[in-house]
Order: structure tokens, then sequence, then C-alpha cells
């Protein structure tokens, strides 16, 4: 098969679909890989990695579309990307087609067999594609955060873990999934003071025996939070609710009880943010401050860190990339329904039922 890897377009996107590493595994089961000039080049994956792992360099665009049985890309397909594919080829990558009719539409119209990264699901029960990302999210949190905190970034000028005969930082994390995980345990790893809330008893539980006794579990109510947000230093929002805008768990006046120059980071903030009082932020603009509270919400947190996100993500796609190669996408996804789980849209039609629903479209 003829996998083609155009380079990113969308605004700051660095990230690539396809690691030199992953492109020597597919060349030595016989595939053929056509990879867009300087694709990787923003974040060290220069053309001769691409060139000594077996690929053959693209000018344009134009031609890994017109050529490519498959193309693997990072973000949903742009316009000019969508207008580009055709009946029967395959495109794997994020899509998040709920919220964008307009590519939903394109995806429909030119006929391809779209596969969503973040509806492929596993065994357990989780998004093994969407998974990653959560973990750079996660750790990345208490970097910013502990950056935030600092004096000259309007922070209140404490350090996460103290120093000999200084007391740590409080760090409360609300939600311990993936990225709540991560975060309490960069957090625990600085020496900071860490309390992970959730709904989930048998997660609290998880995390209980995970941490043995160096992060406190407490059931989420308002009560128990209010207490644990007026004390800290750092907040970190982490909750989720599958298909649900974030719960507004902290509001605008609770921040009037926090600790002047604490900073709360709302890694929750693609799904609206759990603070009433966040907004969407860039990295060029990461914080804002409301009520003497220094926010950081940036949405795309993983594109800060693109070489260690690109890594993170192949390593995850890179099993289905090649199962998509060797078997075509009718015996890969007759042979994992895991993988069956990324199929949004195929021959003209979606066959997502909740982006169907979200759409308003046939199904
Ligand atoms: P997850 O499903 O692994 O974890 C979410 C946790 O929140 C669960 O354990 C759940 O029980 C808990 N929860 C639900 N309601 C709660 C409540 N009221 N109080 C406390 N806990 C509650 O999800 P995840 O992968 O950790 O993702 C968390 C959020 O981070 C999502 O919104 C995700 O989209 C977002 N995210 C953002 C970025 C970014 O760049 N900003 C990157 C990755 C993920």
């Amino acid at each position: 098969m003829l996998i083609g890897v155009p380079k990113e377009i969308k605004i700051h996107e660095y990230r690539v679909g396809l690691t030199p590493a992953g492109v020597r595994e597919l060349k030595t089961r016989g595939h053929q890989i056509l990879v867009q000039r300087a694709a990787g080049a923003a974040i060290g994956l220069a053309d001769e990695l691409y060139l000594a792992a077996g690929a053959e360099l693209a000018d344009t665009p134009e031609e890994i579309f017109a050529r490519a049985d498959m193309i693997v890309k990072v973000k949903e397909p742009q316009p000019s990307e969508y207008r580009q594919l055709r009946a029967g080829q395959i495109l794997f990558t994020y899509l998040h087609l709920a919220p964008d009719p307009a590519q939903a539409q394109g995806l429909i119209d030119c006929g391809c067999v779209a596969i969503a990264y973040e509806t492929v699901t596993d065994a357990r029960g989780g998004l093994p594609l969407l998974a990653p990302m959560s973990e750079v999210a996660g750790r990345m949190s208490v970097q910013a955060g502990a950056h935030a905190l600092e004096k000259a970034q309007g922070g209140n000028g404490t350090l996460l873990g103290g120093v000999p005969g200084v007391t740590p930082a409080d760090v409360v994390v609300i939600g311990g999934g993936v990225v709540g995980y991560n975060a309490a345990r960069v957090a625990v790893g600085m020496g900071a003071r860490v309390t992970i809330f959730d709904r989930s008893t048998a997660r609290l539980a998880e995390l209980d025996a995970r941490f043995e006794g160096r992060a406190t579990t407490l059931f989420s109510t308002a009560d128990a939070l209010e207490r644990a947000v007026n004390q800290a230093d750092l907040v970190i929002g982490a909750v989720l609710i599958p298909g649900a805008a974030a719960p507004k768990l902290v509001t605008r006046a609770m921040l009037g009880q926090m600790k002047p120059g604490a900073v709360i980071v709302d890694v929750a903030i693609d799904q609206g943010g759990c603070f009433e009082t966040s907004r969407p932020t860039t990295h060029t603009e990461p914080t804002y401050v409301v009520e003497g509270i220094v926010h950081y919400c940036v949405a795309n947190m993983p594109g800060g860190v693109a070489r260690t996100s690109t890594f993170a993500l192949t390593n995850a796609t890179l099993p289905y990339v090649l199962a998509l190669a060797d078997k075509g996408w009718k015996q890969a996804l007759r042979d994992d329904a895991h993988l069956r789980a990324g199929l949004n849209v195929v021959d003209h039609k979606l066959t997502y039922a909740a982006v169907a629903d979200a759409l308003k479209l046939p199904f």
C-alpha cells in the first residue's frame, strides 16, 4: 500500500503523523511511504531521516493526496485537504467531527474512508489514541503551573517542592483519570503536597494504591472541593464526563476565597473547562488573571511539546497503521472491533452514531 504523510497545515501544529521509525516498519513489510518535504523538520525529524528509513519525499501535499492509498495525519483535515480526498481513500487521523459540520460534509461528499483516532477503543473501555495526549497534558500541567506560580508570571511566588525547612505547595487535582494521574505523579515527584479528587470510588481506590500515601485521595463533593481549593497554591482541572461539557466545579465566587496569586490550570478547557472563569488561551499568551488568580487554559497543550507528543501519538497509532496497510481497511476493521469503532465515515455516509446525532445527519 502507498501511505502518504502530508505536512500539517493547521496554525502552530508541528506534530507529524509518522516518525522515521514508523516509516521503517512499514517499509520492511513491503509498503511505500510518501512524506511531504519538511513535514517533521520543526521537531528535529529531518527529511534525511525519512529518506534513510525508506520514504520517498513529495514536494507538495497535492502529490501525496493524488497518489496515496492511505493518508496518515495528526489534525483533522482542513478544507484544502478534504477537497483533495477521493472515494475509497483511507484517512487515519484525529477528526473530532461532532462540532465540525463543514468537515463532516466534506468527508461525506468525497467518499473517503475516514477513521478517527479519538473513537478507537480498547479492551478496558479506554480510548488508546487519546490517552497519550492526556498523559502529555497531565504531566505538562504541573510544569505550566509551577512556572505560573513564579512572582514574575503573576503567581504567589511559591516553589512547588519547597526547600528543607519550608513547606511545599499544596496542589489540588480535580479528576483522577489519565490527565489527573499524570499531573499528580509529576507534582508528587516535585515534592508538592497533592490531593486528588474524583467521583469514582473505584478510581480513588486505584490511585490510593498507586501513590501509597504520597498523595491524598478525596471523593469529589462541592464541600470538600471548596475547602481544598481555598488552601491550594495550584489547582489542576482534569475532569471528563464523556460526551458532555465539563461541569463548572469552581465558581467565580470561590476565587475570592482562594490565596491571592494561586494558579489554576484548566486542562479540561477543550470540553469547556471546569472553572467558571476559564476561557481558551494559546501557547503564545497562555495565562490571564481573574480575581487575583492566574488562569492557564491552553486548549492544545500537547502542541507545546510537539516532539514528545509526536512520539507518544505515533507509538499508539503505529500498530493500527500497520494493520490497515497490511490487510486493507475492510479486513483490518473486520478483525478488530476496537479499530472498527474508529470508523466515522464511509461510502458517503456517517457511521458513528454520536457524531450523526450531534450533527443531525442520517446515520
Ligand atoms: P479521563 O476520562 O481519563 O478522566 C476524567 C476523570 O474525571 C474520571 O476519572 C472521572 O471519574 C472524573 N470526574 C468526572 N466528574 C468529576 C467530578 N465532578 N469531580 C471529580 N472528578 C470527576 O479523562 P482524561 O483523559 O484525563 O481527560 C481529562 C480532560 O482533559 C478532558 O476534558 C480531555 O479532553 C482534556 N484534555 C485536554 C488537553 C489540552 O490540551 N487542554 C489535552 C488532553 C486532554
